[in-house]
């Protein structure tokens, strides 16, 4: 397996609505492998493989991130800024940032999250909440005519450091590996899938973690009969998690999402899904939670409705600038999700 495009993938900037980069960087690598490519006017991008009177699918995975915006640059040349998803203020003070611009016409421009000091923290800072509007992005200027002629506006986009590690035992760690990890997944199955029965339509998503609204578009536009999202849901096999949450391990195989905040998965698709599963002996782990969804709850309600998988890798730390995720997880989730659209070539 290529591990050189997950980390492709990992290391282009794509914060919801500025996910060009990336799109580009699909566009290249998946063009020698498929029959169609079409970017849509909303930002997402579906690859074709076109199939032998089989059912339409959708497989689909966001290519976006979370990250943050700006909102307006001070006199003195500090960047403020709102959140671009579901950001965790805690995490933020001292990380390092990218400010980029999606279609690269200024460079890329680095800068800290500002810091109180320690040695200047009251004990009352300990027990503060933390609001992103609090925060500012240092990049080196002193005047606010200085940070405009680097091209940062309102609006420019701004991600997390890009990290990128093999761990021990083929774990990995990295930046937005929710949802470069999936979009990774859908880029393999798409390569290895020659000649299906069923139409396939790869697609990678924009703007899942402000709202689903890629798969949303994609799916009227592409009217899909079953649809496979492939996502990321957290492993709760780390100390803080405690007893409360469906168990999911990292390394443990693949996770079944069969109901969250946005769907309820159709009962016959689970037992599909599971017959593959057992035919390519890969462990599957079923989470059922109350919050979270991912694209699979607006693509599931799409028109008349489309029978939706979400099939999800699992991750620990999410949403935090170093995610992490298993490659033994990686490769079960390819061979399941092949095995899948196989099935459904079969007739549903
Ligand atoms: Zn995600």
């Amino acid at each position: 397996m290529n591990l050189g495009l997950l980390e492709e993938l990992v290391r282009t900037p794509g914060v919801s609505g500025h996910e060009t980069r990336v799109k580009k960087l699909l566009i290249e690598k998946m063009k020698g492998y498929v029959d169609e490519v079409n970017a849509d006017s909303f930002g997402n991008v579906s690859f074709r493989t076109k199939g032998n009177g089989g059912p339409r699918v959708m497989v689909c995975a966001h290519m976006d991130e979370i990250g943050l915006a700006v909102t307006r640059i001070d006199d003195n040349g500090y960047i403020r800024v709102i959140p671009i998803g579901y950001v965790d203020a805690r995490i933020l003070p001292g990380k390092k940032v990218i400010i980029y611009s999606a279609d690269e016409e200024h460079e890329s421009i680095p800068g800290i999250i500002g810091i109180k000091p320690i040695h200047f923290q009251k004990p009352e800072d300990a027990k503060r909440e933390i609001s992103v509007s609090d925060l500012h992005i240092d990049i080196g200027c002193s005047s606010k005519e200085e940070v405009e002629r680097l091209g940062i506006e309102p609006g420019s986009a701004i991600c997390f450091e890009k990290l990128f590690d093999r761990l021990q035992n083929d774990r990995l760690s990295g930046t937005s590996l929710d949802n470069r990890a999936g979009v990774y997944v859908m880029a393999e199955v798409a390569k290895a899938m020659q000649k299906p029965e069923a139409d396939v339509y790869w697609v990678a998503s924009c703007q899942e973690e402000v709202g689903l609204r890629g798969a949303k578009v994609a799916a009227f536009g592409i009217h899909p009969q079953l649809s496979i999202v492939l996502d990321v849901a957290i492993a709760t096999d780390t100390p803080d998690l405690g007893t409360s949450f469906s168990e999911a391990k990292l390394g443990g195989g693949p996770i079944i999402v069969s109901i969250d905040k946005g769907i309820i998965t159709n009962r016959k698709l689970i037992n599909l899904v599971k017959s593959v599963a057992k035919k390519h002996n890969i462990p599957l782990q079923f989470v059922t939670v109350s919050a979270g969804r991912t694209d699979g709850a607006e693509v599931s309600v799409a028109r008349a409705g489309v029978p939706t998988i979400q099939i999800c890798l699992p991750l620990r730390y999410a949403h935090n600038p170093a995610e992490i995720v298993d490659l033994k997880d990686i490769i079960a989730t390819v061979t399941l999700v092949k095995g899948v659209i196989e099935e459904f070539g079969n007739g549903w």
